[in-house]
């Protein structure tokens, strides 16, 4: 090999991957003090967390400003994910990202409110050209708010890297202090092959963590033998907010050498649904609790993870005692680390591994069709991660698939015959998936002649619903022939309880007016800052549509001088 191209390979790497970040470069994009109530790479449900949640004192409206220069390369505006949501691309080729957002600032809320107008939408996406919206450090750019799926008012904030990667943006130097260790909050043990046990049994275990005088801890001694893995349910705190956010690093060791690293650095959004791989997910299902696996399996390409397949299965030899460490660390360097003796023993197996046969094997690297009576489920290949055994019932209306504890990486098709049903009932119908309580929660439904049929991604047990309700439109801030000169808003209350809402429109005098739609209080609003009417009488008009075709229109006059 050249000598050139060989230190490149040896040094080039390491200098390249860490002094390239300009750190420094980004300012804190607003100037209360950050507090976390979520950090990089955090567990959540189907993704990591791509960004920083940062608290916002439980209100909206809190000036953003332009971390540097830059210009606005997007705009979306969504009911839901993101909710208002702001995209600046910065010279050196970083981009970042302003989340659930209250409203944008200057030029680029005037530029969103005239496209809203111009399209008549509430939601879109849009692309200003280069420059167009051009920002310097420091400039307003927006406020925070609570707009689409949040749980609480906050900003949520990423860094992305020249290929749209989102990074973590401690590593830019935004800092958050912490002096506080990560928390362990539980280790498990997962006997892997075939004929692996663990203290005699086939199943995985939690261990028995004892503190030691140094504040790590020792775990209970176990036996083992065979293919074994180990998982780990961790937090870490910083300082000034209870929330428990997401480590930085965890480490595991066996004999002093390492065996396994995942690193929450940087991700691609193509991977991120892998994190209901990396998790054990049938327990986070049944304990609401995530364990992180330590070990690679089959089907997980995370980048996060070092290593390839097999990185972190230990394989335990009889009568062979051995240590294996785990180590977790947060951005600030503050480490826990627990220590596990194990003692290599071919026992007798006491407790065998649980799986339940069905008549419904999955291939998971196959396509496959299976129909029950008047349904039919498309699973097409790679959608499962392992061969399952499928649980699958039919009653009535209702086909129950397996359970929510298996994770999907694609859709899979449900489709229905419902050919049993009038022509005109049919539009009506729809595929809901059914909720802990029983309610019906409307999937994007699709028909095509006497079919009907779904995509999801989530197990569980799935309904035909047929929907005759029009939905719901109620005043909230004004009733009808009243004078409202002092309102700065109209409130409307909609609803529809079984397939939701789908579209809506509001016209004043038959002009378009904007109505914004929170799902989460089920209400429209519309801002008399937008100027669209200047009459003493006012005749308001609002159509709601459900998602099977199901409208309602309410029609109200009311008086402003
Ligand atoms: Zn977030």
């Amino acid at each position: 090999m050249n000598r050139f191209i060989f230190l490149f390979l040896i040094f080039g790497w390491t200098i390249y991957s860490q002094t390239n970040i300009p750190i420094g470069y980004f300012n804190n994009p607003i100037e209360i003090p950050l507090l976390l109530s979520g950090n990089f790479g955090e567990l959540r449900s189907n993704h990591f967390h791509s960004g920083l949640d940062i608290k916002t004192q439980q209100k909206v409206g809190i000036p953003i400003y332009a971390p540097a220069d830059g210009y606005v390369k997007r705009l979306k505006i969504s009911h839901f994910g993101y909710g208002k949501a702001l995209y600046i691309i910065h010279p050196n080729g970083y981009s970042t990202v302003y989340a659930h957002l209250q409203k944008f600032a200057g030029d680029i809320q005037n530029f969103v409110k005239e496209n809203q107008y111009q399209k008549e939408t509430y939601t879109l996406e849009l692309f200003p050209e280069a420059n167009q919206l051009s920002v310097k450090k420091g400039d307003l750019i927006g406020y925070t708010g609570d707009s689409g799926s949040t749980g609480g008012p906050h900003l949520h904030f990423e860094i992305r890297d020249a290929s749209s990667r989102p990074m973590n943006p401690m590593l830019f130097g935004i800092n958050i202090p912490d002096t506080k260790k990560p928390t362990i909050n539980g280790i498990y043990a997962y006997p892997l092959g075939k004929d692996a046990q663990i203290n005699q049994s086939q199943n995985p275990i939690k261990l028995r963590l004892i503190l030691q005088k140094d504040g790590s801890y020792k775990a209970e001694n176990i036996t083992a033998f065979g293919k074994i893995g180990f998982g780990i349910s961790t937090y870490d705190q910083q300082n000034g907010a209870s929330n428990k956010n997401g480590v930085y690093q965890i480490k595991t060791f066996y004999n002093g050498e390492e065996v396994f690293n995942v690193l929450f650095e940087k991700f691609s959004f193509a991977e991120t649904r892998y994190v209901n791989r990396y998790i054990d997910y049938t327990h986070f299902k049944n304990n609401r609790n995530r364990v992180q696996k330590l070990f690679r399996q089959p089907n997980n390409p995370l980048s996060i993870i070092s290593g390839d397949n097999d990185f972190g299965y230990l394989t335990i030899e009889n009568d062979f005692a051995s240590i294996y460490t785990i180590e977790v660390t947060d951005y600030k360097n503050n480490k826990v680390s627990v220590s596990i003796p194990i003692k290599g023993k071919n026992l007798e197996i006491l407790e065998i591994r649980k799986s339940t046969k069905t008549d419904d094997f999955i291939y998971s690297d196959q396509a496959n069709s299976i129909t029950k009576g008047k349904f039919n489920i498309y699973i097409p290949a790679n959608s499962l991660y392992e061969n399952e055994y499928l649980d699958i019932e039919t009653h009535g209306d209702t086909i129950k698939i397996h359970k929510d504890v298996i994770p999907l990486h694609k859709s899979f098709t449900i489709t229905i015959d419902v050919s049993n049903y009038k022509e005109t009932d049919i539009d009506k119908l729809y595929i809901g998936r059914l909720n802990y309580k029983g309610k019906p929660y409307y999937n994007k439904t699709f028909r095509k002649g006497d079919k009907i049929s779904t995509k999801t991604k989530t197990f569980g047990s799935y309904i035909l619903v047929s929907d005759n309700k029009a939905p719901s439109i109620k005043p909230i801030n004004f009733s009808k022939k009243k004078w409202i000169s002092k309102n700065k808003t109209l409130k409307i209350k909609v609803k529809d309880e079984l397939s939701g809402i789908s579209s809506y429109r509001a016209t004043i005098n038959g002009k378009f007016i904007l109505m914004e739609y929170n799902y989460k209080k089920d209400v429209l609003i519309y801002d008399f800052d937008d100027n669209i009417i200047s009459e003493t009488e006012n005749n308001l008009k609002v159509i709601v549509v459900d998602n099977v075709g199901n409208n309602a229109t309410f029609e109200a006059t009311f008086f402003r001088k």
